[in-house]
């Protein structure tokens, strides 16, 4: 009996840890909130980071990337709401609100030079949508753009489930026009064999990497390797997360042709991309 009596007091201690019990007041909180934000007009805000041709240093691609604007706790990250959308199946309006606002912003974007296009970031859970094609198509209907001027970003995650299912999907954006690209290549399953069997256009080398990149030689010759049979499998390859100098100039000798990080740009709002593109 004493024993048990211990256990009791273990099982709530354990349940109502003060640190636990904080957490999860404050993602019911957040979810409660992220519904509502959903709903209002400019919570929610899409900032864009540029991406560089190393070739020609031409922009020549932007990502979408979601900010929450929150009333009383400022800009909360996407690292922190992502996930908590993810799990309670918010992500799906989330990736729609972010189509719709890209689909907006586009044509603003071209009325200012832009050439390239816009990335967004697919989660794994809008690959067991039972209609993502058709939301995607209906959602881009009424704006001046086209397929052709958004490419998806998905990472290996959304790939474990069910492959098959994710090839037929994958094939059925590409047929409508979509481009696409493999987000935090390396971090996941990094099998090099299975990108022959999907239709992507772009390999996205995650930022660990390229940190490694400018430290070991080893390093290097590893992703000079990577890199030579992604190209040999004509993919289009960009490092992500560059932020400085010499990362850019290792990248650039191993064969990388694009480049998205702080060097270039933090992500921005319209107005400031705008600035930045007139530069
Ligand atoms: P990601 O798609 O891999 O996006 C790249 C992240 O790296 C972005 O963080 C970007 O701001 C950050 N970054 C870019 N360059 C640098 C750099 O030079 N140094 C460092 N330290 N960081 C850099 P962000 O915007 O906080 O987004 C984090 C992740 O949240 C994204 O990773 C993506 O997985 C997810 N996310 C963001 N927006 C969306 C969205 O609209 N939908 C979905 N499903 N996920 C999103
Ligand atoms: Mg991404
Ligand atoms: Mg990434
Ligand atoms: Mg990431």
């Amino acid at each position: 009996a004493l024993n048990h009596a211990k256990d009791d007091a273990l099982v709530k201690e354990k349940l109502f840890n003060p640190q636990q019990g904080h957490t999860l007041t404050r993602q019911v909180f957040l979810e409660a909130q992220l519904n509502q934000a959903l709903t209002e007009e400019d919570a929610l805000v899409v900032w864009y980071q540029p991406k560089q041709d190393l070739h020609n240093l031409q922009i020549n691609g932007l990502e979408a990337l979601i900010r929450w604007n929150h009333e009383e706790e400022g800009l909360i990250s996407p690292g922190e709401f992502i996930p908590l959308a993810e799990r309670t199946g918010l992500i799906c309006s989330i990736t729609d609100y972010v189509v719709r606002q890209t689909a907006r912003d586009l044509p603003v974007l071209r009325q200012h030079g832009f050439k390239g296009k816009v990335s967004i970031n697919i989660s794994a859970n809008d690959f067991v949508r039972p209609n993502l094609v058709e939301s995607l198509l209906a959602i881009i209907e009424p704006y001046d753009i086209d397929t052709g001027d958004i490419e998806l970003e998905i990472t290996e995650g959304a790939f474990i489930s069910d492959f098959n299912h994710c090839i037929f999907l994958l094939n059925a954006l590409k047929e409508a026009g979509f481009a696409l690209s493999i987000d935090d290549f390396g971090t996941g399953y990094s099998s090099l064999s299975y990108l022959t069997k999907l239709p992507v256009d772009t390999i996205k080398i995650d930022m660990s990497f390229v940190r490694e990149l400018a430290r070991s030689e080893q390093a290097r010759q590893i992703y000079k390797g990577m890199i030579d049979i992604c190209k040999a499998m004509h993919f289009d390859v960009l490092a992500e997360g560059v932020d400085d100098d010499v990362q850019r100039e290792v990248l650039a000798t191993i064969g990388c042709d694009r480049i998205q990080g702080y060097l270039l740009s933090k992500p921005l709002a319209l107005e400031k991309l705008l600035a930045f593109l007139s530069k």
